[in-house]
């Protein structure tokens, strides 16, 4: 119950969806809750933090099917890299994978959460404002809408007298561009 960044697990044997990251970056179509935001972090496609630490799957093993294996460097891409890719090219670097559930739109919905998310402060904070600013433009309102938020946020996060709540985990607390954190995809995406 404590590891879950966004408190969905509000009793033994009970999940609130509403608040579950794999609900609101995969299933869930519209906006993500401006109150939860903050907490995703860097997850992007998922959360699992739940099954890292559940007492039963200490006996899972790795599978050996290379279905399971990360493609395409998926698994150390930065959010910038992925915010910058083109519908096709979304489309063809998530051929035969579930990240095509989302679709290109909630793709750079969740993106530009987890860009809002990065630290502002880090190395490469700047480029992941630039990222931002390069899609306030898009068509999509959606899209638009959390890109907006993410850029007040960064711009909120970096005022020293502001003191704001937010989960960030350890992949995302160090930036957001190539050689820095990387975005945080549930495994068997
Ligand atoms: S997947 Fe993540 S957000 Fe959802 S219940 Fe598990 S820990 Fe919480």
């Amino acid at each position: 119950m404590k590891v879950c960044p966004t408190g969905a697990i509000v009793a033994p044997y009970r999940l609130d969806a509403r608040r579950c990251i794999a609900y609101l970056t995969i299933e869930h179509k519209g906006p993500i809750p401006k109150a939860l935001r903050p907490l995703l972090g860097n997850r992007v496609f998922g959360c699992d933090d739940c099954q890292m630490v559940c007492p039963w799957n200490r006996y899972a093993g790795r599978a050996a099917l290379p279905d399971f294996e990360a493609r395409r460097g998926l698994d150390a891409a930065s959010l910038v890299r992925l915010f910058s890719w083109d519908e096709a090219q979304y489309l063809r670097n998530t051929e035969g994978s579930a990240l095509r559930r989302v679709g290109y739109e909630g793709w750079l919905r969740n993106l530009a959460v987890a860009l809002g998310n990065a630290p502002p402060d880090a190395e490469d904070g700047a480029e992941c404002g630039r990222a931002l600013e390069r899609r306030l433009g898009y068509p999509s309102e959606l899209v638009r809408e959390h890109v907006r938020w993410a850029l007040a946020h960064r711009r909120d996060s970096a005022r020293p007298a502001v003191a704001q709540p937010r989960h960030i985990d350890a992949a995302s607390a160090g930036a957001c561009t190539e050689g820095g954190g990387e975005s945080s995809v549930a495994p068997g995406a």
